[in-house]
């Protein structure tokens, strides 16, 4: 479905991925892995045009993504949960979500993927009217990622979905990922934790100082030298 080859991204003369390939396949879910300061969001900030690559290839279903405008990418099925949420505070919790459908002109087109959506998140039903910014930060999450899916997309790309939430709301979290990936739809995912990751992944790429050092199942990864040395300093 996604297939990266060879990018590299600078941040003016500063290179911060180097010849980074990755794919995701229909309906599966990916973690991309790695501690901070290590690329992780500008693959995904790269795949959604939000920053330019340099050099590389990165394709979505047979189109050439570096040719299409960010909103382009929405028409063609691809949603991101940015990093801390980015919600509108004083808006409430049905003005957020519906921001997510701002490329769809058909009204009942909306309103059934609203009645989907708080199908899948009982809460953006139950708190529609509340402002976005008295939410705690796991419910904001929920409306960020409520508010993605609003273009129906087969391609899900969150980053860190799981910062800074509490065990309880990060289980809740999973849950709802799993539900999406039920509907059939892929999803990318960005975790420094990599026990976490493998909870919820089909596979996953590690990412050190921009470059993929290793990529597998979480077994293999698990079971890496190269895990431990990231992760345990051994
Ligand atoms: P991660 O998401 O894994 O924490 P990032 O992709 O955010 O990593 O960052 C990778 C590197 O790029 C880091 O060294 C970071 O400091 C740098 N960086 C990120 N965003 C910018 C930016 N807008 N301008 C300059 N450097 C940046
Ligand atoms: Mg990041």
């Amino acid at each position: 479905m996604l297939e990266i080859e060879g990018l590299d991204v600078f941040y003016g003369d500063f290179q911060v991925l180097w010849d980074v390939s990755l794919t995701v396949g229909s309906a599966e879910v990916v973690a991309v892995l790695g501690p901070n300061g290590s690329g992780k969001s500008t693959v995904l900030k790269a795949i959604m045009g939000l920053t330019a690559a340099k050099r590389g290839r990165i394709t979505f279903e047979g189109h050439d993504l570096r040719r299409v405008p960010t909103h382009g990418k929405v028409d063609l099925g691809i949603s991101m949960v940015l990093e801390r949420r980015r919600l509108f505070g004083a808006m409430s919790v049905q003005e957020n979500v519906l921001l997510g459908a701002y490329s769809c002109r058909d009204k009942a087109e909306i309103a059934r993927r609203l009645e989907w959506v708080e199908s899948l998140f009982p809460i953006i039903a139950e708190r529609r009217g509340q402002e976005a910014g008295r939410m705690s930060g796991g419910e904001q999450q929920m409306v960020a990622i409520a508010r993605s899916l609003m273009s129906k997309p087969r391609l899900l790309l969150m980053d860190e979905p799981f910062l800074g939430l509490a065990p309880r709301i990060v289980h809740q979290i999973l849950d709802i990922i799993r539900k999406i990936h039920a509907e059939g739809i892929s999803v990318v995912f960005n975790e420094q934790n990599v026990q976490l990751s493998f909870g919820l992944s089909d596979r996953g790429y590690l990412l050190e100082s921009g470059r993929v050092v290793l990529s597998g199942t979480g077994d293999e990864m698990l079971s890496s030298d190269v895990v431990r040395r990231v992760y345990l300093g051994g």
